[in-house]
């Protein structure tokens, strides 16, 4: 059995209402689902959030990854459990995972060893089944663009130029491109469509971004689904389904309570992919945790570069929030790869590597910096981490005026973060946050796009077609030029070239494309393939899932 699913299947937990009670929230807030989770009523949210929000709000992100993870997820746990641990009242806030992952190469995603979030089977399968709401909402605007179709096409949709794509929660490249519609005149005009795995659905976005249910429905409603033949926008509103879409995801809007394995609160809401979305829990949980404790812990999907990026310049523009301080996790293993070790030759000291390595981090750390927040580095310790390796990161990040903070919370849970709980309360006491984005609303798109390209990324500039600088002018023109840039690229590198590690600059980032995500509220840059349909690989991980004797799970981690 896995290490993961053992420790979590070994845990005592506690009845949710107890961990409700110890975050404050009133037992007749909660919506249980089953003994350990529940939901958090909306009006109780909604009446909370009348009052000034008492939480400091810190960001988990990381350097660019290594195709396992570094574990931001599970650091984001440890400190939670460790701010809990020493006296501050904390709740962690995380995304839902996704059943393809699961089913896939990576896992789960409710942490690891000694820094989960339990139920860990239920949360990275069916958990509150958010994500069926949010997948019948999708399937829902699609079946009506069909019907509409069907029905005599009054808006004069052109079928060739929708762009509204089914959904389903799975990894399944068959369904990537399809033809529908056939069989005959009683099932409608036939065409070519597809499938997009559901985080990659405009409406997790939508949803995920909303204030209220009213803001959710207004969301939905400007969703742009297909054009016309000379060019006008159709969207969700014009087909009337803006209501029934926000009618399914009623209840999936209140955020999910549940716990870690030291008994930490935790809000586990929304999933959106961090390419094509902005890639990290809902408004409503973050409102929420920021009304209900001393530090709200959050993550950002993939690297710094686009999930700290798209937290600050997307979610908090749009929310409001101002967060206060940021922790970068790294490896000493990535930082290897980065400095040009070989993945068969990780688990060999090679401090030289290290070194070389560190000018990734240390791009991340410079990057948090301009957005005026603190960084704190999180190194998360691995078995075959030595000494030297983690004592070259540490005199390098002294060097730069911070410090990597060695951090067990994998082995050790909660003691293993006890210093870097203390690292963050430093810096949220001695108040070093200035926040601001990288960029102000008013700015024109495609210069939206070349501050992130060369601020964040250092590219020497932007390869814009005049196609797709002709649609950017097409979006301004339609009132969505004060909108942020939401950026889809490789998670493995500042540039957009997956192979391009370490510290790369002068690159130029090529735009192939521009979308308007309209209902969410981003204009999406596409820089080289997006996978919005991953597949499974050659040995998935379903293979390996089961249930024993006793109709337990088996496989899963
Ligand atoms: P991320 O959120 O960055 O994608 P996760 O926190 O989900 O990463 O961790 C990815 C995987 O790595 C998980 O299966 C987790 O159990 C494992 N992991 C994380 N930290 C460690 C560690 N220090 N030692 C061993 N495995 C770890
Ligand atoms: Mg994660």
């Amino acid at each position: 059995m896995s290490i993961d699913l053992e420790i979590a299947r070994a845990a005592t937990l506690a009845p949710i209402a107890q961990i409700a009670e110890k975050a404050g929230i009133p037992v007749d807030a909660l919506e249980p689902y089953g003994k350990y989770k529940a939901k958090i009523g909306l009006d109780f949210v909604q009446q909370i959030r009348h009052d000034r929000p008492i939480g400091k709000l810190v960001l988990v992100t990381g350097i660019n990854p290594t195709p396992a993870g570094e574990g931001k997820t599970t650091t984001t746990v440890g400190l939670g459990d460790a701010l809990n641990l020493i006296g501050k009242k904390a709740m962690i806030c995380l995304r839902e995972p996704s059943l393809g992952p699961c089913f896939g190469v990576k896992g789960g995603a409710a942490g690891g060893g000694h820094a989960q979030v339990v139920p860990m089977e239920d949360i990275n399968l069916h958990f509150t089944g958010d994500f069926h709401a949010i997948t019948a909402a999708n399937n829902l605007l699609a079946a009506m663009i069909d019907n509409h179709i069907y029905w005599g096409n009054s808006l004069g949709i052109d079928a060739r130029r929708i762009t509204w794509r089914r959904a389903i929660d799975m990894n399944d490249r068959a369904l990537r491109g399809i033809v529908g519609s056939m069989g005959g005149v009683a099932n409608g005009f036939p065409r070519e469509d597809g499938f997009d795995i559901v985080v990659a659905s405009e409406v997790m976005a939508a949803f995920c971004l909303a204030y209220d249910l009213a803001d959710l429905q207004t969301r939905l409603g400007r969703i742009i689904v297909a054009s016309t033949r000379d060019g006008k926008p159709v969207t969700a509103a014009d087909l009337k389904a803006d209501g029934a879409m926000a009618v399914l995801l009623k209840d999936a809007l209140a955020p999910n309570l549940v716990q870690t394995l030291a008994g930490s609160p935790a809000l586990v809401h929304g999933g959106p992919f961090a390419n094509i979305a902005h890639g990290c829990n809902s408004v409503m949980a973050t409102t929420l945790g920021l009304h209900l404790s001393d530090v709200v812990v959050t993550e950002a999907g993939f690297g710094a570069d686009l999930g700290a990026e798209k937290f600050l310049d997307i979610k908090c523009r749009l929310a409001g929030l101002a967060p206060d301080a940021c922790v970068i996790v790294a490896t000493i293993r990535a930082l290897k790869m980065h400095g040009g070790v070989a993945k068969a030759d990780l688990g060999r000291e090679d401090v030289g590597a290290v070194r070389r390595g560190i000018a990734n981090l240390a791009r991340h750390v410079g990057n948090i910096r301009k957005f005026g927040l603190p960084p704190i580095v999180a190194l998360n310790r691995f078995t075959a981490d030595t000494e030297a390796e983690i004592a070259a990161v540490q005199q390098a990040m002294a060097a730069l005026g911070t410090e990597a903070i060695l951090c067990t919370h994998w082995s050790d849970g909660a003691q293993g973060t006890v210093a870097l709980a203390h690292a963050v309360m430093q810096r949220l006491d001695a108040g070093e946050a200035n926040f601001q984005p990288l960029y102000p609303d008013a700015m024109p798109l495609a210069d939206k796009i070349r501050a992130i390209a060369q601020g964040i990324y250092r590219a020497a500039d932007v390869a814009l077609p005049d196609a797709v600088a002709a649609k950017l002018a097409r979006f301004e023109a339609q009132g969505f030029g004060h909108v942020p840039v939401c950026i889809a690229k490789t998670q493995y590198s500042f540039s957009a070239d997956p192979t391009a590690l370490g510290a790369p600059e002068g690159h130029v980032l090529p735009i192939r494309d521009v979308r308007l995500s309209a209902g969410a509220g981003f204009v999406v840059a596409i820089c080289g393939d997006v996978m919005t349909m991953p597949g499974l690989p050659r040995v998935p991980a379903a293979e390996t899932i089961r249930l024993d004797a006793e109709g337990r799970i088996e496989g899963l981690f």
